[in-house]
């Protein structure tokens, strides 16, 4: 395995695996260019190295073969934008003599984004010959593309055995792994995991596999109710898990055992519907009305879990601990936020990953005040998991 910080690019046409797969609007306008922003560290390295990056991704979800709504092109004028006028060539299709012959003719600095890789089914199915076939297009194989690592296609692991001496991480995964690892791998005690969202049983594996590393365990959102209904109290309509209290017994014994430290609500923003018009009222945590369900967390909870994230050395925060999408439920999430951003600022590392939790901190507006925002989704649920990620272990190898 090579270091993007150190591979001589001089000349040399490097293919590499980004998630370009942004959303577009009806007239194939980005509406959201954070992935593409996110590469351009690597892309530029390549320029001011010498080479010639040569662009993978996918982009939607094509069904079967070529269709012009999920095509690149609409990226390539951005693209070239974002890197201050460098010219961006395009291909119609990713492998091919033609693909072949474009890409070998590219000079020094120039940029060519190929055509969506899920145009060929192949790509999905990991197949070999398919991977050759894109390899044929370059010199080394730079994946940069987080987002897919947990998948074993070909362009974002399979490709790396055409590469064995010449593949490498592209900076956004570079810096994604280390973030991951100080949580994970060397955290500055205490550690502290905030697991909130809706389900149990969505969150069940990364629990399992924090509870060997985390001091404390903070558990939100909907998952508490599978708890307290556990625990024998009464969760009136709250969202429960009737198959998960046995996994929510264990997930409490096993915690003990391991010496984890479990904050969970003790009083709760109980509303008499899922609205954010409903009548609200403080109630118990383990006596919820019927009728009545928790769709946040209580003063008194909100202020015991401010005071352990505030005392972190090293917090994880996965899933709101409320309704956050109603502002009548979004006081526990928001609170949550402060504190994570306080510990920052006192020198804690803070991570912050799962779809609806950035989606929590960019409407808080605090994204700046936490050290990092994973926007992985699926790859680092896996990663939290303790699954080895196929496009990660492919460079390793
Ligand atoms: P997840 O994708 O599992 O992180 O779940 C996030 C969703 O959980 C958000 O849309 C929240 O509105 C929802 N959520 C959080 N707390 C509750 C709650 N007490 N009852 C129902 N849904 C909740």
């Amino acid at each position: 395995m090579q270091k993007i910080n150190s591979y001589d690019f001089k000349g040399k046409k490097a293919l590499i695996r980004v998630d370009f797969n942004v959303p577009l609007n009806e007239n194939f306008e980005i509406t959201d260019d954070t992935r593409m922003r996110a590469a351009l560290p690597t892309i530029q390295k390549v320029i001011e190295g010498g080479g010639s990056p040569i662009i993978m991704s996918h982009l939607g979800r094509p069904k079967s073969g070529p269709e012009a709504k999920f095509s690149l092109r609409p990226l390539v004028q951005h693209l070239s934008d974002l890197l201050g006028g460098v010219p961006v060539k395009m291909t119609t299709d990713c492998i091919g003599d033609e693909t072949r012959a474009i890409a070998a003719a590219l000079k020094p600095g120039e940029v060519l984004v190929l055509e969506n890789l899920r145009f060929y089914k192949e790509e999905e199915k990991g197949d070999e010959t398919f991977a050759a076939k894109l390899a044929e297009n370059g010199d080394c194989w730079i994946n940069d593309a987080f987002g897919t690592a947990h998948r074993a296609h070909a362009s974002t692991a399979v490709i790396a055995k055409f590469f064995p001496n010449d593949k490498m991480f592209g900076y956004l995964i570079e810096s994604e792994l280390l973030s991951l690892d100080k949580v994970l791998k060397s955290p500055s005690r205490p550690l502290t995991a905030i697991m909130g969202g809706a389900k149990v049983s969505s969150k069940i594996t990364i629990i399992e596999n924090m509870l060997g590393q985390v001091d404390n365990l903070i558990i939100g959102g909907g998952m508490t109710y599978t708890f307290v209904k556990a625990n024998g109290g009464k969760v009136g309509n709250s969202i429960c898990e009737d198959d998960f209290l046995e996994t929510a017994k264990t997930i409490e014994r096993i915690a003990k055992e391991k010496g984890v430290k479990i904050i969970m609500a003790t009083d709760v923003l109980a509303a008499d519907s899922f609205s954010n018009d409903a009548n609200t009222q403080i109630v118990p945590a383990n006596n919820i009305p019927d009728g009545w369900e928790g769709l946040d967390a209580g003063p008194q909870s909100i202020a015991d879990m401010k005071k352990v994230i505030e005392e972190s050395g090293t917090i994880l925060w996965n899933g709101p601990v409320g309704v956050f999408e109603f502002e009548k439920f979004e006081k526990g999430s928001r609170a949550i936020a402060e504190a994570i951003v306080t510990a920052t600022q006192k020198g804690a590392f803070s991570l912050i990953g799962g779809g609806d939790s950035v989606a929590c901190i960019n409407k808080f507006g605090m994204a700046d005040g936490v050290s990092y925002i994973s926007t992985a989704g699926g790859a680092l649920l896996e990663y939290l998991e303790g699954k080895v990620l196929p496009g990660i272990a492919a460079v390793l190898e």
